[in-house]
């Protein structure tokens, strides 16, 4: 995509990683490999990468600049946070892009994370002198309460581990006073409101935008892969509530299914944004050039 317009608001990606990544069957439980590939040969090119039977996943974060705001939608891994391979992905692509893309730390008005996992919240935090303290001084970061109590207490009862995404990306944010904790309901003003898509994480958002009567949807990881629009029951191993997921993703998928919405899921890869349409009981979704 690069820069998506909706009427008064633009929608300019930041790349982190992209590129060949999992295979369906180790992401999808549920994957049949006779119906995935049939599925694969149609879809476009740009999702699957034949020679290595791989998935193309894309890390990026969404940058929303309203007439009032400049916000960030997920952060991407960051630096520092000492993640295993092949979670540590080189930070040099995003800050190159973030600074092409014309914007400074000092300029993000928000930061809003889709849930609270590790390739949404990296950004959040820097580390500095020993200390990880937000990357961005002026911005107020919002996070779902109910998403944000639920990783705070996994993490203190040690069912999370390593545990370091809530105490490194988001504790930090809380502890300098940045943090706003919100919930369903919430709304950063006409152009910006949340849909609840629980499933793949307790309190999981997707943000509508709308302007000018256009209207885009940031989809978080509500699905991952082309391939959920053609089976939204195959949720993946990282979901906290398969079936929750599958509900969500159905639900969605059903209410944005020839209305001309843009839809913009973080990890399909370039140009991201499509639109999706029915068919059947299944699914389409079609990528806008
Ligand atoms: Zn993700």
């Amino acid at each position: 995509m690069e820069t998506l317009k909706i009427g008064d608001v633009t929608i300019t990606s930041i790349i982190e990683r992209d590129g060949p990544w999992r295979k369906p069957a180790d992401m999808f439980p549920a994957y049949d490999p006779a119906v995935g590939e049939k599925h694969l040969a149609d879809l476009d090119p740009v999702v699957f990468d034949q020679a290595s039977g791989k998935m193309v996943i894309t890390y990026q974060t969404f940058v929303v600049k309203t007439p009032k705001h400049t916000v960030l939608i997920d952060t991407c891994t960051g630096e520092d946070k000492g993640h295993p391979p092949p979670m540590d992905f080189p930070k040099q692509p995003w800050l190159d892009n973030f600074k092409k893309a014309g914007l400074s730390f000092e300029s993000i008005t928000h930061v809003f994370c889709t849930h609270l996992h590790i390739d949404h919240t990296g950004w959040n935090t820097m580390l500095r002198n020993g200390r990880w303290v937000p990357t961005f001084p002026n911005a107020k970061y919002i996070f779902h309460k109910g998403e944000y109590t639920h990783w705070e207490a996994t993490t203190k009862e040690g069912k999370n581990p390593p545990g370091t995404v809530w105490t490194n990306n988001c504790r930090p944010i809380v502890e300098a006073g940045q943090a706003l904790l919100v919930d369903d309901t919430y709304q950063l003003d006409d152009t910006f409101t949340l849909t609840p898509t629980p499933g793949h994480s307790p309190c999981h958002c997707c943000v509508n935008i709308r302007s000018k009567g256009q209207e885009a949807i940031v989809t978080g990881d509500m699905m991952h892969h082309a391939l959920q629009c053609r089976e939204p029951e195959w949720s993946t191993i990282f979901d906290t509530d398969p079936k929750q997921a599958a509900a969500s993703r159905r639900t969605f998928l059903s209410s944005v299914a020839g209305t001309g919405k843009f839809v913009l899921p973080i990890h399909f890869p370039s140009p991201t944004t499509g639109r999706i349409e029915a068919d059947g009981n299944r699914f389409k979704y079609n990528f806008v050039r």
